[in-house]
């Protein structure tokens, strides 16, 4: 699976590489376009979660994933990306304090190198778990911290 052949922005795609849906679940439409507004960074899959899921890379309706790619074309995570992802953490901990720590937030740093015989697929990207997540509180503190 290149990078080129993946989807863009496209929620639940992680069923054998393929496209299942190819548009984002209304669900976490705010927050996905809401890290999307931050300098380098590229969201490349998501799911908001699904009251019956059909696929495996569809989440439970309190789970959500959003996949977040802050590489350049030739899979170098930019200095850009990096900063951004620095405020996207920083979002998160305003949330934890503004919910007295409400849900579950994990960011995991996946290496699809170790996935992927293409070797123009070896950039590191990031996803962004939550589970049991107060939505509109972690819209705030994203769109507040990337305007600060
Ligand atoms: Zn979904």
């Amino acid at each position: 699976m290149s990078k080129e052949t993946q989807p863009r922005s496209c929620d639940c795609y992680l069923l054998e590489g393929a496209c299942m849906i190819g548009k984002i679940d209304q669900n976490i439409k705010n927050i996905v376009n809401a890290i999307n507004r931050y300098p380098g960074v590229e969201t490349t899959g998501s799911c908001g979660g699904h009251r019956h899921p059909q696929i495996t890379s569809q989440k439970p309706e309190n789970e959500f994933y959003v996949q977040i790619d802050i590489c350049d074309e030739n899979g170098v995570p930019t200095k850009e990306g990096w900063n951004s992802l620095g405020k996207l953490s920083q979002a998160i901990m305003n949330y934890s304090i503004a919910t007295f720590g409400a849900g579950e937030i994990v960011i995991e740093f996946c290496n699809l190198a170790e996935q992927d015989d293409d070797e123009n697929g070896s950039c590191n990207y990031i996803e962004m778990h939550g589970k049991d997540v107060d939505r509109n509180v972690l819209f705030d503190a994203i769109t507040i911290r990337l305007e600060s």
